[in-house]
């Protein structure tokens, strides 16, 4: 999103005009910032034989998971719906990780169906899959390293209390299981949280991984997750990606060596794909003075973009209507009958009625996590591709609240209503 005499534009396309186009509110998103985020994290780490799979638990519009397919990226998912999308999105199964938590063995039977490669994040599956397929179908290995990093507790999940992987304490007990159903390990996997900040942090978490590769002699690769941090806010500090790669093409080329095979690396960045690309374009319905604040009440709310509600996060937010106004104080808020703020104490150009405000990093766990809490309908998203604005999902309307609702109440029709109504079809 870039100001251009008086227009915020994204390649070239005015946001407010799309917002006529479309109207709000609504999720942008930019494809020439997709891809070049993957070309960055290619070119970060060109030391190292490195696959990069998209967590796309994030953003999962056919399109986008098209896109970054197109980039040459391949998918982590978190569940069997998620590698169907994946899969009509026209993923192969192979390229698709599954890493699911706290699953049945049912579902991890489906995966394997499915062709998908299973990452096992706890003992009791681990057994269930040796018992079931024996070295018959090859798997990975979730471990946790308890190495503590993320940005904040709730996203933190390689710590000791933490529900995700298999303690790393645990790895004599999962060589033993391995062993006796000969099961066949192709992957170590950790994923210790997303914002990491330090590399030193993410290689002390990689060195864990690698040390716990022993006794695995199967290994075709080493999974590092994700938890690339991108900015939120102006001058917050971000990962140094290309520090990290060149550190860790030394690290990992060093385990390699150790190993005595040349493995893959992967990666599994979510956020880091999709965070910057994304606005949610909202209006400015209300303007409400009251003695401690100004508020600004948007047309939308935690049912779009439940983030700042849910983690505390930060999402800048930028009058796009009125960029030259004066700059004063607002609280800017949902519609939602729940305090929804988006935004305290923001200092924004000044916002009038019907202005157009855009959230910034919302292409990340924007569209993925909304509901239709209060029965609002879900936006349209757009994504901006070779300098067009193409509609890829469209606004939500009451058919789609009312689609699986089965109406007990209703006088069932007779035969011969319904049999009229057929006949009406039919003419
Ligand atoms: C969510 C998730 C990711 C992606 O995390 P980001 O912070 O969005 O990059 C990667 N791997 C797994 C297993 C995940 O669950």
């Amino acid at each position: 999103m870039r100001l251009v005499d008086g227009k915020y534009q994204v390649q070239g396309l005015d946001l407010v005009s799309i917002c006529e186009e479309f109207g709000t509110p609504l999720y942008v998103y930019n494809a020439d910032k997709i891809i070049s985020q993957i070309q960055r994290l290619k070119q970060a780490f060109q030391g190292t034989n490195m696959k990069l799979k998209y967590a796309c638990k994030a953003l999962t519009n056919l399109n986008i998971l098209k896109l970054i397919k197109q980039q040459g990226v391949e998918l982590d998912v978190v569940s069997i719906e998620e590698a169907q999308l994946g899969i009509l999105a026209g993923y192969k199964p192979e390229e698709i990780l599954f890493t699911p938590n706290g699953v049945a063995f049912d579902e991890i039977k489906l995966a394997v169906e499915l062709g998908l490669t299973v990452n096992i994040d706890n003992i009791s599956i681990l057994e269930q899959f040796g018992h079931h397929y024996g070295n018959s179908v090859p798997c990975c290995i979730r471990i946790n390293p308890h190495i503590v990093a993320g940005g904040n507790s709730k996203i933190q999940v390689g710590h000791i209390d933490s529900k995700f992987g298999i303690s790393v304490h645990q790895l004599p007990h999962i060589r033993r299981v391995v062993e006796a159903n000969k099961i066949k390990v192709i992957g170590l996997h950790m994923h210790s949280g997303s914002d990491i900040l330090e590399s030193e942090v993410f290689l002390r978490a990689a060195e864990v991984l690698f040390n716990a590769t022993e006794g695995f002699e199967d290994l075709e690769f080493v999974d590092l997750g994700s938890g690339f941090k991108v900015a939120y806010r102006e001058g917050d500090i971000t990962t140094n990606i290309e520090e990290l790669g060149q550190e860790m093409a030394v690290a990992f080329n060093n385990f390699c060596k150790r190993y005595g095979k040349d493995l893959e690396l992967w990666f599994e960045p979510g956020k880091f794909l999709v965070s910057e690309s994304g606005v949610l374009l909202t209006k400015a319905n209300v303007i409400k003075h009251t003695p401690s604040a100004v508020f600004v009440g948007v047309d939308s709310g935690l049912n779009h973009l439940v983030r700042p509600m849910m983690y505390d996060s930060y999402h800048e937010i930028v009058n796009l209507s009125n960029p030259e106004g004066t700059k004063r104080i607002y609280n800017v808020v949902g519609y939602i009958c729940e305090t929804d703020t988006f935004g305290c104490d923001r200092k924004i150009n000044e916002v009038r009625e019907g202005d157009i405000l855009a959230m910034k990093n919302a292409g990340a766990y924007g569209y993925s996590m909304s509901s239709n809490y209060n029965s609002r309908l879900r936006p349209p998203e757009v994504l901006i591709y070779n300098h067009e604005a193409k509609l890829i999902r469209e606004r939500e309307t009451l058919d789609d609240l009312v689609r699986h609702q089965v109406d007990i109440f209703s006088t069932p029709k007779t035969k011969k209503e319904k049999g009229k109504k057929e006949v009406e079809k039919v003419s």
